[in-house]
């Protein structure tokens, strides 16, 4: 799943590659993907793209004032196309969902693979006409996000463990599994540590492998197009998605155990002291 450094790097590309463009038309295959209907889609042809943003993991196209918000979820992903099909294309059982399609023949083929369906698409007149976008968080890498905001959230969030704190959009925008787990690895903190249990040297510890963590995954997605970010985003874990393979720092071997309706992996050496954490999910099953 795209997370705040691709989405941000996806705006950013997109950004320069609709800059000045009209878009054409907006052709939906799964009609399932699309949450509004007010302004209908047919609202945006002809309309041109004055700039693409992001709010958290939400991708937001502004088309002379209505929006056409993206959230890409698991399995949906945008793809750049110097020239479309000139013929709509045909409800199936492939991964397109929606095209929009530009004025000098180019487009975006908006896609989504795999079953559990989550890609949403809404147009809006205002982006917080977007009940996940009104709902976010601040940004972790906002002007106004300091070392205090992030230990007022902490101390508000009580006994939460941390890793579920970090990736919840309504508290902090655009940090999903993956990043959560790179910055609590950064931080060597146990993903199961209560937040409001942070001193506030741990605090600054956390804010500062945050903005490690993020702004190095941005400055690596900058300037890649869409077909190479999720490659990049693998490349660059040192603990997410490598259960079973060596830290990169201390030569530990990364583990997993479960979290809410996934898993987490983490290095035992750098984040609790040597000691594995219980994987509740097991004992639940030994029960
Ligand atoms: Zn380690």
């Amino acid at each position: 799943m795209p997370e705040l450094p691709e989405v941000d790097a996806l705006a950013t590309d997109l950004g320069q590659r609709l800059h000045g463009r009209a878009i054409t038309r907006v052709d939906i295959v799964a009609i399932s993907a699309l949450k509004t209907f007010d302004p209908p889609i047919y609202a945006l042809h002809g309309m041109f793209v004055d700039g693409v943003g992001r709010h958290g993991k939400f991708l937001d196209l502004d088309l002379s004032g209505t929006h056409l918000i993206l959230h890409l979820s698991r399995g949906g992903w945008v793809r750049w196309r110097d020239e479309v099909p000139t013929l709509p294309p045909k409800p199936g059982k492939g991964p397109l969902a929606a095209r929009v399609v530009l004025d000098d023949g180019s487009g975006l083929d908006i896609t989504e693979a795999g079953t559990r369906k989550g890609l949403a698409m809404y147009v809006v007149r205002d982006p917080q006409d977007v009940p996940g976008i009104a709902r976010l968080g601040p940004d972790p890498l906002g002007d106004g996000f300091t070392e205090s905001s992030l230990q007022e959230i902490l101390t508000a969030s009580g006994r939460s463990q941390i890793k579920g704190v970090l990736r919840d959009q309504s508290v902090i925008a655009g940090i999903g599994n993956a990043y959560s787990d790179e910055i609590l690895h950064a931080a060597k903190m146990s993903p199961f540590k209560p937040a409001s249990s942070l001193t506030p040297a741990d605090v600054a510890t956390l804010y500062q492998a945050m903005h490690e963590i993020l702004g190095d995954a941005i400055a690596r997605s900058r300037g890649l197009g869409a077909s190479d970010l999720k490659g990049e985003k693998k490349a660059g874990m040192r603990v997410h998605g490598r259960a079973g393979q060596t830290c990169p720092i201390c030569g530990d071997t990364v583990r997993e155990v479960a979290f809410a309706d996934s898993a987490l992996q983490y290095c035992p050496t750098c984040q609790t002291g040597g000691k594995p954490l219980a994987d509740r999910r097991l004992s639940r099953l030994l029960k």
